[in-house]
């Protein structure tokens, strides 16, 4: 745990701080290295994080979220990616993009129906922005929605998706502009996406280098029919709400990466006081001191920079999807 915040926490983060850090020691640090090497998923994760609010740590009350600020957020994801990063990503993407996306520009009813059971842990959340051809450019997708009757149909494949495999509900961005009128960003809208809709597949796992426990998926859409009460917000507008989601997104990922490089630290400190050499632990010469000192350095500026972030984070508000589509389009 660490005491190099830029504030004194509140008691309440502290004690949620705390949480985070008993359930990462107990039930996910004995564990991780052999679910990383296997590549393997462990689906109980899902209902034991949701058991601990830690699945709508953002979420109003109402929707039996834990109504807690970004940076208590930030604290707990910090703790879990220090001893599983794969927990972290799958506890990251579910908090910040779906639940997000739904929370900001779904309707009452889709709240309702949605967020619930997933602050609960009963349905893993997802995210599916990216195709094989539209990862940094992603307003550049090709899956197609065309509207037929009470349903949409959507065709085609999303790439990466972070627990795609295993998400029982998935917010995934389609055109919804014609070939003859490409409209650009303005051409994307934004579907809540249940495995079970007719026509949806899931693709090829990637074999990482890490967060092997987390299943990277290609998903596959065809012909497959999405009922018109699943479009979420406007038509048209869902790679802003994509965009202002991942905002949010970027922050949660860099809090991954602070547990992730605190808990190298924390190793390396503990290697170098027990290895010895020329009789002395070499945590004794001062070279290895140096390069201690500047990796605590650095790890303390990264958790500084993202409590900074905190504050800054544009609110959902028509301005900021605007300033989003000035930025993107
Ligand atoms: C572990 C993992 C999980 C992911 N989970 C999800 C998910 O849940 N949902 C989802 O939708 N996507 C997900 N992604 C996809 C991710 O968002 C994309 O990888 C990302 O958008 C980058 O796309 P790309 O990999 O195709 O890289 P590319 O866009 O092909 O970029 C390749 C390189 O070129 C650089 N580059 C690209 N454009 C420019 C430019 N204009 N100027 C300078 N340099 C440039 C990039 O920085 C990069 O170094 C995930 C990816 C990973 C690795």
């Amino acid at each position: 745990m660490t005491d190099t915040q830029l504030t004194p926490l509140t008691s309440e983060q502290s004690e949620i701080q705390r949480m985070a850090h008993e359930f990462a020691r107990n039930e996910l640090a004995p564990y991780s290295a052999a679910w990383d090497r296997d590549s393997y998923f462990e689906p109980s994760l899902v209902g034991r994080l949701g058991g601990l609010g830690f699945l709508g740590m953002m979420l109003p009350e109402a929707y039996d979220g834990l109504a807690l600020d970004t940076l208590t957020y930030l604290l707990a994801l910090e703790e879990i990616a220090a001893a599983d990063a794969s927990a972290a990503v799958l506890m990251s993407v579910h908090n910040s993009l779906p639940t997000q996306m739904l929370l900001r520009f779904g309707s009452e009813a889709q709240r309702a129906r949605w967020l619930p059971p997933m602050a609960r842990g009963e349905l893993l959340g997802a995210f599916a922005l990216s195709e094989p051809d539209a990862g940094s450019d992603a307003a550049s997708l090709r899956t197609q929605a065309v509207r037929d009757g009470d349903d949409w149909v959507l065709d085609g494949t999303k790439a990466w998706v972070t627990s795609g495999s295993h998400a029982g509900v998935i917010l995934a961005m389609a055109r919804t502009d014609t070939a003859d009128a490409r409209k650009g960003g303005r051409g994307i809208s934004a579907f809540i996406i249940t495995p079970d809709l007719p026509g949806f597949k899931v693709g090829k796992k990637e074999n990482k280098l890490g967060l092997r426990a987390s299943p990277t998926v290609q998903l596959t859409f065809d012909q497959m029919r999405v009922p018109a009460d699943r479009l979420l917000g406007e038509q048209g507008l869902g790679f802003a709400y994509a965009m202002q989601s991942l905002e949010n997104g970027r922050l949660g990922i860099a809090a991954q990466a602070v547990g992730i490089a605190r808990r190298a630290l924390e190793l390396a400190t503990q290697y170098a006081s027990e290895r010895k050499q020329f009789g002395a632990p070499i945590h004794d010469f001062q070279a290895i001191q140096f390069k201690l000192a500047d990796m605590a350095t650095r790890v303390t500026a990264a958790r500084g920079s993202c409590a900074l972030m905190t504050v800054r984070l544009p609110r959902a508000s028509t301005a900021a999807v605007n300033m989003i589509f000035i930025r993107a389009v």
